[in-house]
């Protein structure tokens, strides 16, 4: 007998509850991923994404290969290529993992009722994109925590379940065709520092982030010079590591460092089973505010100048420049940068969740949307209202001016805390140095900000 194991959000072989049942249940296994134009017309297949998605494809097929297997891949509509492939196999099962955005449960619903036409049967695996699944961690009144804090209190509590080892073998039917392996080189328009993608560089990482790194988080993970977190978060979108399998870790380094990085990992369960409950807050606001948005030339100017880095704050311009460098952005820079532009700019947030989901390489509905209606203050943020003040952020998070250095190259030679603020530079100082003044003052923002926020 056969089954097919459809990846996803998931292109790992260690720790892989799909896999292990398939191949507990079957002694054929055909592993699938299939390539869907809806999440190009989506606007989903960005560059930076797409390369690290060769990455990870080539791999898994690497890995499946040095166990006798290999990766199948297909293009097209994602049902119609499951019913094909289970046919030609004579495959009666099929496992998934859960997912939680629209598209992912609408894909569920339409698999689970075209296999059904078709006699096969559907396995829905929960802990794989996950620790816990939305539902399992709910408060009494209703689907879904709105509040983090009493959410991770339910959450740390829960029982975890072991971590699965990879399978020794994976035998593949015969005769089932696949398109050739996209390649990295094919993809254009990649940021010049994009991170490698794909199981074995996710380990790679992980375990030079257990040696040094994670029991030092609690002390770096704000300081942006530092560079202290774990970079992990490509491999948690793509699946290449289990979340599951990072709590265990987390959980074993101990420490002030592995319980800050636990915490952040149900962040990540946190805005998933947000967005399993309500699959429209990755579009409309969560809470809504009746904002109104600045609209028109000027509002446009100011959103160009944040998404080139030319705003004139330097610690702005810094972690937006690093997001078009590197696919990826410090998440200090990333809560900076959404404040700054949601609240001292009042643009709207889905303009730079659309920016940041361009760019990222971990770019991720349920992340991205989520994380942006916290800063905007139409999220779960519990004080809506609150503003990042942009030279506060720097003299408290880039003391030295370091991460400001390293991206703005304009302020190269500035020193704090000219490098803070330097247009309050003078006279040949200032000639000297070829940087914007900024968009908007402070006070100028925030007071539109609050009077905007005083009539919504
Ligand atoms: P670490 O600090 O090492 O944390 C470990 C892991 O915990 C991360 O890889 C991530 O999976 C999870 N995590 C950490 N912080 C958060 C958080 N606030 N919310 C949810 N999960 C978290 N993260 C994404 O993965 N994709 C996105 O598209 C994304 N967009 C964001 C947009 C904004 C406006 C903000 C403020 C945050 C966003 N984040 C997003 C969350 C966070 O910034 C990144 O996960 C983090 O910076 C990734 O770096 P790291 O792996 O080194 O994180």
């Amino acid at each position: 007998n056969v089954s097919v194991v459809l990846f996803t959000a998931d292109l790992r072989l260690r720790d892989h509850p799909p896999l292990r049942a398939a191949g507990d249940a079957s002694r054929q296994v055909v592993p699938l991923f299939v390539r869907d134009p809806a999440v190009d017309r989506a606007g989903f297949a960005v560059p930076n994404r797409m390369a690290f998605l060769a990455d990870c494809l080539r791999d898994l097929d690497a890995g499946l290969r040095e166990r006798g297997g290999r990766l199948i891949v297909r293009s097209g509509d994602v049902v119609a290529q499951v019913c094909t492939v289970a046919a030609e196999a004579g495959a009666g099962d099929i496992h998934m993992a859960s997912d939680v955005s629209a598209y992912a449960q609408h894909r569920e619903e339409r698999l689970r009722r075209a296999l059904e036409a078709q006699g096969r049967r559907l396995h829905v695996h929960d802990t794989v994109t996950t620790v816990q699944p939305p539902g399992v961690v709910t408060p009494a009144s209703s689907d879904h925590f709105a509040v983090f804090t009493p959410y991770f209190r339910h959450w740390e509590r829960q029982a975890l379940r072991g971590v699965l080892t990879a399978p020794r073998a994976v035998r593949v039917p015969d005769g089932i065709g696949s398109e050739p392996l996209p390649s990295r080189g094919s993809v254009t328009g990649v940021s010049p520092r994009l991170a490698t993608g794909g199981e074995a560089e996710a380990r790679r990482r992980l375990a030079a982030w257990l040696r040094r790194g994670i029991d030092d988080y609690a002390d770096r993970q704000d300081v942006l010079a530092a560079d202290g977190t774990s970079r992990l978060s490509p491999h948690l979108h793509f699946g290449t590591l289990s979340p599951v399998e990072l709590v265990h870790r987390a959980r074993e380094a101990g420490g002030p460092g592995g319980e800050a990085f636990t915490r952040q990992l149900a962040w990540r369960d946190f805005h998933r089973q947000v967005l399993a409950a309500r699959p429209d807050a990755s579009t409309a606001d969560y809470r809504t505010r009746h904002d109104r948005w600045r609209s028109g030339p000027a509002a446009e100017r100011d959103l160009r100048a944040w998404q080139e880095g030319c705003t004139g704050y330097p610690l702005v311009d810094a972690a937006m420049r690093q997001l078009r460098h590197e696919g990826w952005m410090h998440n200090r820079g990333r809560l900076l940068t959404a404040f700054f532009l949601t609240k001292t700019l009042y643009v709207d947030w889905r303009a730079g969740a659309r920016h940041f989901l361009d760019l990222l390489v971990d770019g991720d509905v349920a992340n991205n949307q989520l994380n942006w209606q916290w800063a905007a203050g139409t999220g779960t943020d519990t004080r809506p209202n609150r503003v990042l003040n942009p030279v506060l952020q720097a003299r408290r998070y880039d003391p030295a001016g370091a991460y400001v250095r390293r991206w703005v190259p304009e302020l190269a030679r500035l020193r704090p805390p000219a490098v803070f603020e330097p247009w309050r530079l003078r006279g040949t100082g200032r000639a000297a140095v070829d940087y914007p003044d900024p968009v908007v003052g402070l006070a100028e923002g925030l007071a539109r900000f609050k009077e905007a926020r005083a009539r919504a």
